[in-house]
């Protein structure tokens, strides 16, 4: 296997309504230390989690290729907090802030950051009003170093450096319509400047065949020529387990929802590396040629070397007892499995230390 081009630690994975597992990853380029920079992609669950687990797993940080038995200093969830550089955020609902907005006065180690789509960015001024919360982010550079800076991302096919090494490509999603309209989401293709190696992180998301403006293709499209070499980890919710309904899903998706999503990008991959292969053989009638359709057999094996990770499983009360990521992601890998898509579906747990 090729060298990690990252390391993410899991500091909440959950979609609520548990306040102490929500949406919250802190990512750092595998090469450097965590005190060198962090970037904090979501930031649902904070520092009350994330010294939780420390009590549980105090090793967390520790670098698992650590050679010649160096000591590691451990260090408190505030302290790993004020090494985030910034903040990077899907979209502004609660379980995705949360702990951005508790925390944004007492954070430690200058200036941070808040990246998003611009209304992301406004959502979130929203809540600092100084009225829901004071007023402790600016859009100006020149304000006061203890705000957060506000920084907004465009939604083009541009990646735009966000953290030392590493730059960002944002996608917009749909998550579903409230009164006001259609409500969004971002995708964001993380990429290690040095290595081109990326991952792939969603948002919230809602079914692109339940929705009139489809919007999740574009991100499949664009992930397609990257598989499985400079792309093999994809991290993306499943919120609800199998069968429930379209009309209860909230903007959200169902294993089977994921199938076909997946299914989707496999299609996608199939007909890339199909015209990669005909223009390499013939350049010239290639452009008359038109793709016969994909049956069900193409897909097969389109996504094997890719690792899915899917998270933000929402909290259900059941009598065994198991939690719903156990539930849902065994749906989730049936489901691939019967598609014979070739794709790895694993958990996102929180307290998990993830090699990207
Ligand atoms: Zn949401
Ligand atoms: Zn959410």
């Amino acid at each position: 296997m090729k060298a990690p081009a990252f390391d993410l630690v899991v500091v909440g994975a959950g979609g609520g309504p548990d306040e102490t597992n929500l949406s919250a990853y802190l990512v750092k380029v595998h090469n450097t230390k965590w005190e060198d920079g962090i970037l904090a992609l979501e930031a649902g669950s904070g520092q009350g989690a994330l010294a939780r687990l420390l009590r549980k797993q105090p090793n967390l940080f520790h670098s698992k290729d650590s050679v010649n038995g160096t000591s590691h200093k451990s260090h408190t969830a505030s302290e790993i907090y004020s090494f985030v550089k910034s903040f990077l955020l899907t979209h502004a609902h609660l379980d995705h802030i949360n702990s951005l907005v508790v925390s944004a006065g007492s954070f430690g180690g200058g200036r941070k950051r808040v990246h998003g789509l611009v209304q992301t960015l406004k959502d979130l001024e929203l809540v600092f009003s100084d009225r829901i919360w004071p007023n402790l982010a600016s859009w100006k550079e020149e304000d006061d170093s203890s705000k957060l800076l506000y920084s907004a991302l465009a939604a083009d096919e541009n990646y735009a450096p966000i953290h030392s090494d590493v730059s960002v490509q944002a996608i917009p999603l749909n998550h579903g319509k409230n009164a006001l309209g259609q409500y969004s989401s971002t995708a964001f293709f993380l990429r290690h400047d040095q290595s081109q190696h990326e991952f792939l992180f969603f948002g919230d998301v809602e079914p692109d065949s339940l929705t009139e403006k489809p919007q999740t293709i574009n991100v499949w499209r664009a992930a397609a020529s990257k598989l499985p070499d400079k792309l093999s980890s994809i991290f993306i919710e499943c919120s609800w387990p199998s069968g429930r309904k379209d009309n209860l899903l909230f903007g959200h998706l169902t294993p089977e929802h994921l199938g076909d999503e997946l299914a989707t990008l496999a299609a996608e991959v199939v007909k890339h590396r199909r015209a990669t292969e005909r223009s390499a053989h013939d350049g010239r009638r290639r452009k008359r040629q038109k793709f016969s359709a994909l049956i069900e057999e193409d897909l097969h094996g389109a996504l094997d070397g890719l690792r899915v990770y899917v998270m933000h499983c929402k909290d259900m009360d059941r009598d065994d007892g198991r939690p719903a990521h156990d539930i849902i992601v065994e749906q989730c890998q049936q489901i691939v499995r019967d598609r014979r898509l070739g794709a790895e579906i694993l958990a996102v747990v929180q307290g998990m230390h993830i090699e990207i």
